[in-house]
């Protein structure tokens, strides 16, 4: 049975550790400019995200929205390091962005724990990696659990947890490193309705603890809405940047705000954005089948 606590803030009190390699405050700024990416493919070159620019401020709450394969997990794939671009640059704060780091936490929809260790050993591997001792990692993936409310599961495999707790671990695990930036592509999209409206509520408890600045993936307009400060609309392929959409919603929100006029406003212009871009997709399959 899925049990989702509120988010435990006496978490980091009641397991102080000395593991604090960096502050997330005021870190985080992620600056994608004049970029392309190109794949290889047997039927020559594909481009898949066209001339994207970019501005994230520290501790932003962005989505990426657009109709699937329109290129937004590529584009976060290139924020995160896993993709270089074929032309322009991606920078966090200030630096070029080469490989992965710890300094990025990523988020998958599923199959990103390691099934073979048990939950605890999942949250303290990437501070077992940045070279903390056993004891600090163990402590650190202790506050973590506690953070996320699944301390009584530290011992139990990924295997035997729903799936909204184990999307619980991959956060607690992500969050382990305290990295500045948090890159979330599609991680509720697995999950039940129910669960997955709970977990969006406890991601932006999390958020508004941390100020992690998060980017993430969805093709959810109510999602975006609902989370974000932000919401970067995509094109169908190849990939483009087609609006900017501010969420001037108040905050913390709740999921009563899914029924009220302000939250209908943003999502209409979503809604209209996304509708055409489908289509589009849609026609371009069709001439490609
Ligand atoms: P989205 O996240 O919006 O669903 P993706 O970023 O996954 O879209 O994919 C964008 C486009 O790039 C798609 O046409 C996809 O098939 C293609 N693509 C993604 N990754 C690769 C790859 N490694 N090699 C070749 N093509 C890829």
């Amino acid at each position: 049975m899925m049990t989702t606590t509120r988010l435990n803030r006496a978490a980091v009190v009641e397991h102080p550790h000395s593991y604090r390699p960096r502050t997330v405050g005021g870190k985080g700024r992620i600056s994608v400019r004049d970029m392309d990416i190109v794949f290889a493919t047997t039927n020559g070159p594909h481009l898949a995200v066209e001339d994207a620019s970019l501005e994230i401020q520290p501790g932003e709450f962005v989505s990426l929205l657009g109709p699937s394969g329109c290129g937004k997990s590529t584009l976060m794939n290139s924020v995160a390091g896993f993709v270089k671009p074929a032309r322009g640059e991606v920078l966090l704060d200030g630096q070029a962005v080469a490989k992965p780091g710890p300094d990025r936490g990523m988020v998958f929809q599923q199959h990103s724990l390691f099934p073979w260790k048990t939950v605890k050993q999942n949250v303290a591997f990437g501070p077992l990696m940045a070279g903390v001792s056993s004891r600090e990692a163990d402590s650190v993936a202790s506050t973590f659990l506690s953070l996320v409310g699944l301390s009584r599961y530290a011992n139990a495999y990924p295997s035997t947890l729903s799936g909204g707790m184990q999307q619980r671990v991959g956060i607690a695990r992500a969050l382990a490193n305290y990295p500045s930036v948090l890159l979330m592509d599609e991680p509720f999209g697995a999950l039940d309705a129910q669960t997955r409206s709970m977990m969006q509520e406890n991601l932006l408890e999390i958020w508004s603890e941390f100020k992690n600045t998060v980017l993430f993936v969805t093709h959810d307009i109510d999602e975006a809405v609902f989370l974000s400060d932000r919401i970067v609309v995509m094109s169908a392929s190849p990939g483009r940047i087609i609006a900017d959409i501010p969420v001037r919603l108040p905050r913390p929100r709740t999921q009563e705000l899914l029924t009220t006029a302000a939250f209908m406003v943003v999502k209409r212009e979503c809604l209209a954005l996304i509708r055409e871009q489908t289509l589009r997709a849609f026609e371009q399959q069709n001439q490609a089948s």
